[in-house]
């Protein structure tokens, strides 16, 4: 990479593995159901997370766009974290494209809602109410600093989805981060839910792509859907390719990324005028703030970053910055980062 980019682990390149592995892909008609390559990569996404079949589509908007349509319907609630990414990052799709309303519930520290709280939001029949139809999920949790939820409050969402008859879905753009972190197989949280959407092209380095699975009648409908939105795609086996590499052998390799947040937490923890929590970086992601003696803006010290050092790291929610490890950033490049910001804050 020409700069050390830490804005995020959307900003990975595809591996050599996998530009080889592109070039050389079988390919079909998808629409048609005749691409090979896009057919074992719904296989092997479906076999790892313990679903019956899969979905290949654009992102991981569009994988959970396609879940809240599939399980709600017009005049339906989905219960939703309130700094979930179903909420807050995807244009408000359900309710654009759906008609089907978020009932966004507080969360704690790590992302969980209160299971009390989401069992008493459960609407009864009465004309004046939406129907509560869903419960939305997300693991890890990117808007509490990726925080890993163990597999037993999923456990306990799907006992009172299920004792009112919602639908579980689980935002699993970095589901692998988590079960990394957690020491845990991902079917320990996918079988407390419905459908799981996974991103391929985060922390996983694939160019582009999302699986979407569930049981064989949801993704029926869900490759409908799919196809509604306008994401059927043809001869995608090359970008499907680069997909089975980054779910077999990608998804193995994210401890080395949470080790590399855990140094560069640790090392920017030891500078004056910063603020960082080392304990609360459970995956990739560490953010930080600037302490009140600093003088220079967030604005002035990423430009700084950027011109003065060729690093570039982003801004969360106007004030915190947000530093993201993967696969293209070596430890070298986090001891740049440290001493970087060890310059800037000095002078
Ligand atoms: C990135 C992300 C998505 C959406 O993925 P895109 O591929 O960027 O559309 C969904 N949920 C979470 C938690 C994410 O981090």
């Amino acid at each position: 990479m020409d700069t050390i980019d830490f804005r995020s682990d959307t900003v990975t390149w595809p591996t050599p593995a996998m530009r080889t592995a592109m070039a050389a892909a079988p390919v079909g008609d998808d629409v048609y159901g005749e691409d090979p390559t896009v057919t074992a990569l719904e296989t092997l996404a479906a076999e790892r997370l313990g679903k019956e079949a899969g979905l290949f589509v654009s992102s991981g908007t569009q994988g959970n766009l396609i879940a809240a349509l599939c399980h709600g319907q017009r005049g339906d609630e989905a219960i939703v974290g309130s700094d979930a990414h179903m909420f807050c990052w995807e244009a408000g799709g359900m309710a654009t494209l759906g008609g089907i309303t978020p009932l966004p519930l507080p969360t704690d520290d790590v992302g969980r809602m209160d299971l009390a709280r989401v069992r008493a939001s459960i609407r009864g029949d009465d004309p004046h109410w939406p129907r509560s139809r869903l419960i939305l999920t997300e693991n890890s949790s990117g808007g509490n600093q990726g925080a890993a939820i163990p597999p037993d409050y999923f456990e306990g969402i799907q006992a009172i989805a299920q004792a009112h008859d919602l639908k579980v879905h689980l935002d699993g753009a970095r589901l692998f981060n988590a079960t990394t972190a957690l020491g845990c197989d991902p079917q320990a949280i996918t079988r407390h839910v419905d459908s799981v959407s996974i991103c391929l092209s985060k922390g996983l380095c694939a160019p582009v792509g999302a699986v979407l699975v569930g049981d064989r009648p949801f993704i029926h409908q869900a490759r409908r859907t799919r196809k509604l939105l306008g994401g059927g795609m043809r001869q995608a086996g090359v970008l499907a390719a680069a997909g089975l590499i980054a779910l077999d052998t990608m998804s193995q390799r994210l401890g080395e990324d949470h080790l590399q947040a855990q140094r560069l937490a640790q090392g920017l923890a030891q500078l004056p005028n910063l603020r960082v929590n080392p304990a609360q970086v459970q995956t990739n992601m560490v953010f930080f703030e600037l302490g009140a003696a600093v003088t220079l803006s967030p604005g002035e010290i990423i430009e700084r970053l950027q011109t003065n050092y060729g690093i570039r790291i982003g801004l969360y929610a106007g004030q915190t910055f947000r530093a993201v490890t993967h696969y293209w950033i070596q430890p070298d490049h986090v001891d740049a980062l440290i001493a970087a910001m060890a310059a800037i804050l000095t002078k």
